[in-house]
């Protein structure tokens, strides 16, 4: 549940008292470039995480239309001309002609990021993926490949990796007692393949403002820094990323609140703005604000009040040149 739709619950008396006024909403701000456009795929993956929360949605594909999304994505680009769209699931690569034409409805003054489990099925061969990603080579920025330590989705041949045209990161989410005993050999089969990086993920429906930050008591940082040598922190309202070196390959430990939009009073000119993050485009080409159904005033977001990014680095520290590495760093902290 968002702070957002949080402040959106009302008492029956506080509703009936507003029956003939308009619902006073707040003005958007974001970041300036506009917020992240996150794309749903109007089909389904074949897997079943544990920690998924898309899939359920995926079980009514009623009124699901990539037309209709390729139109919110136009409308969306016409307002940020430079926000970033992620493509998610469901399974972007499950139908490679549909994304298609959502990527074609994207102009390249953005940067367009696919998430993914590179699946290869009857219909479709390595071949089919590689060559994909060769014709957009132009229009992907980056693809994030879902590989977590649990097996908990169908894996194709990590050689597709070296084969694809576009930058790869790996995305792996830590849930609940991942064994740590395996984190090694997983660091080793993607430092065998050039260009990999990896990105640890904290299950963010476990995130809150409290943990968000909280060093001490979070055990994948502590498991990280033991096998690997931290480099620094960077992160903003929303979001935080530790970052590690383990032999001269980059990973991050990222960690996200489980919403998107944040309302805070701007101290200069008193108003209360939602902070928006992210956008979701559904998978009916809806567009929300939040991740718990809040639709969003897009005629509002054509008013939209920038501000700058608040990411930034918060602490910066050397690598160390030996592994593993028992943390203990001195770190300039920013
Ligand atoms: S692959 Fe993605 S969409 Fe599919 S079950 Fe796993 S987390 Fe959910």
């Amino acid at each position: 549940m968002s702070v957002h739709a949080d402040l959106r619950r009302k008492s029956m008396s506080e509703i009936e008292s507003q029956a003939f006024e308009p619902l006073l909403k707040n003005p958007y701000k974001t970041r300036q470039g506009g917020a992240t456009v996150t794309v749903f795929v109007p089909y389904n993956c074949r897997n079943h995480c544990p920690f998924c929360i898309n899939k359920e949605e995926y079980a009514h594909p009623e009124g699901f239309s990539a037309h209709k999304i390729c139109d919110s994505i136009k409308r969306m680009d016409a307002i940020t001309p430079y926000c970033d769209f992620v493509f998610t699931g469901g399974e972007p690569f499950a139908n490679l002609e549909s994304l298609q034409h959502m990527l074609d409805a994207i102009p390249t003054t953005h940067k367009v990021y696919i998430n993914t489990t590179l699946p290869v099925f009857e219909f479709q061969t390595e071949d089919d993926i590689v060559a994909f990603t060769q014709k957009n080579r132009d229009k992907i920025t980056c693809i994030n490949v879902s590989r977590h330590m649990q097996h908990y989705v169908v894996e194709s041949n990590d050689k597709l990796l070296t084969r694809l045209a576009v930058p790869f990161r790996i995305n792996c989410v830590l849930y609940k007692n991942y064994p740590v005993r395996d984190m090694v050999p997983y660091l080793e089969r993607f430092y065998q393949i050039p260009g990999a990086s990896i990105q640890f993920r904290f299950d963010y429906t476990e995130t809150t403002p409290q943990n968000l930050y909280d060093k001490w008591n979070d055990k994948i940082l502590h498991d990280l820094k033991h096998l690997a040598s931290y480099t620094g922190l960077d992160g903003c309202r929303m979001r935080c990323g530790f970052h590690f070196d383990y032999k001269g390959m980059e990973l991050t430990y990222h960690k996200t609140l489980p919403y998107s939009t944040i309302v805070e009073k701007d101290k200069n000119d008193g108003i209360t703005y939602d902070i928006l993050y992210d956008i979701l485009i559904k998978q009916t080409g809806d567009i929300h604000s939040d991740w718990d159904g809040t639709i969003m005033d897009v005629d509002a977001y054509k008013k939209v009040v920038y501000e700058p990014y608040d990411l930034r680095w918060l602490e910066r520290c050397e690598a160390k040149e030996t592994y593993p590495v028992i943390t203990n760093h001195t770190c300039a902290v920013i």
